[in-house]
C-alpha cells in the first residue's frame, strides 16, 4: 500500500507518536472502530511507540503555552494516551474480544497512563559489552517486572539488535537473561535471543501447567516464598509455580558472578506437598535429597530449573 499524507483517503496517512489532541483521539478511536468491523477474525491491538510526544502547535487545546517573558513551551498530552487505551478497551469489549486484547510498548512506564493496556512490552534495551545480569540490575527489573502495579508484563529481549546497542547473543548472555527474567511471572517475546533456549523453558512450564487454573506464582519478595525454599544466601533467589497437592516449578537463580554451592530446604507442606521427589527439570535426573534438603551448584550468573513432584 502506497501512503502519502495529503488527499481525502483517510487510509492514506501514518502517523507514529504524534500529539494525541482531543480530535485525533476521537479520530483514532472511530479507526479502531472501523478496523474491527470489518475484520471479525481481529482479537486485539498491539500498540508500538504509543504515547502523546510534546506539541508546540497553539491551535491544539492544551498543548502550547506562554510564559510571562513571553516564550513559548511545549506540552504533552500524556493522559491522552490512557484515554485512547481506554476507548480502544471499550471498543474491543463491546466487539467480545477474548483477553488479552491491547499489548502497549513503552519502556518508560508511566503506570496510570497505561493502565487500561492488558500487557506492556519492556526491554527493549542491549546490553552492549556486559551480559544481562550486570546490565540490568535487579532493582531495575524488579521495577520493570515485580507487577506491583498491575499490567501483566512481556519483555523483548535485544542480543544482536544494532540499533539498542545489542550484544552478543551467546549461550551465556541468554542464561543470563534467563537467570534474572525466570524469577518474576513475565512472557519473554523469542526475537532477538536464542529461542531454542527460550522455548525449552516454556515447553517445562506448559507441560508442568503454569496456565492451569490452580497454578500460583510465589516471587522471592513473598514470604510465602521465603517459607517454601529457605537458607539461600542474599545473592541466590528463588520463585515458583506451585500446583496444590501436584507440584512446583522452581527456578533458583545466581545472581553472584562467582559459582555457589548452595543447600536449599523446601517445604511446601502449606500447598499439601509433603512428600515428594525433586527433579532437575533441564536433564529430567533426579536430584538427591537429604530429608527436605538439596544441595546445588549453580554458576555464576545462571540457574537452576527444579521440578517437585507429589509422591502417591
Ligand atoms: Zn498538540
Amino acid at each position: 500500500m502506497v501512503r502519502k499524507p495529503y488527499g481525502p483517503n483517510p487510509d492514506d496517512y501514518f502517523t507514529v507518536a504524534g500529539c494525541l489532541y482531543p480530535e485525533r483521539v476521537d479520530y483514532l478511536a472511530f479507526k479502531i472502530d472501523r478496523l474491527f468491523k470489518n475484520n471479525p477474525r481481529l482479537e486485539g491491538l498491539y500498540w508500538d511507540e504509543n504515547y502523546s510526544l510534546p506539541c508546540r502547535d497553539t491551535n491544539h487545546k492544551n498543548c502550547a503555552y506562554l510564559t510571562e517573558d513571553g516564550s513559548l513551551h511545549e506540552g504533552a498530552q500524556l493522559y491522552a494516551m490512557r484515554e485512547l487505551d481506554k476507548r480502544a478497551q471499550s471498543i474491543m469489549q463491546m466487539y467480545g474480544k477474548p483477553f488479552p486484547r491491547l499489548l502497549v510498548h513503552n519502556t518508560d512506564l508511566v503506570p496510570a497512563v497505561y493502565a487500561f493496556g492488558d500487557i506492556n512490552l519492556v526491554g527493549e534495551r542491549g546490553t552492549g559489552k556486559l551480559d544481562f545480569i550486570d546490565y540490568w540490575g535487579l532493582p531495575r527489573i524488579e521495577n520493570a517486572c515485580a507487577g506491583a502495579w498491575g499490567i501483566n508484563i512481556m519483555w523483548t529481549p535485544q542480543w544482536e539488535q544494532a540499533a539498542t546497542g545489542g550484544g552478543s547473543n551467546t549461550i551465556a548472555n541468554n542464561r543470563s537473561m534467563l537467570a534474572a527474567l525466570k524469577l518474576f511471572d513475565v512472557n519473554i517475546w523469542e526475537n532477538y535471543c536464542l529461542p531454542k533456549i527460550l522455548s525449552k523453558f516454556r515447553a517445562t512450564e506448559n507441560r508442568f501447567g503454569i496456565a492451569e487454573s490452580d497454578a500460583l506464582f510465589r516471587g522471592y519478595w513473598q514470604k510465602e516464598n521465603n517459607q517454601a525454599v529457605a537458607g539461600l544466601p542474599v545473592f541466590v533467589k528463588s520463585s515458583f509455580f506451585v500446583r496444590p497437592g501436584k507440584g512446583a516449578l522452581i527456578y533458583i537463580s545466581n545472581l553472584d558472578k562467582a559459582k555457589q554451592t548452595v543447600p536449599v530446604k523446601l517445604d511446601f507442606d502449606r500447598w499439601q506437598i509433603n512428600k515428594f521427589k525433586v527433579i532437575d527439570a533441564e536433564t529430567g535426573l533426579a536430584i538427591k535429597l537429604d530429608q527436605r534438603t538439596v544441595v546445588l551448584g549453580i554458576d555464576g550468573h545462571d540457574f537452576r530449573n527444579l521440578l517437585i513432584e507429589q509422591l502417591p
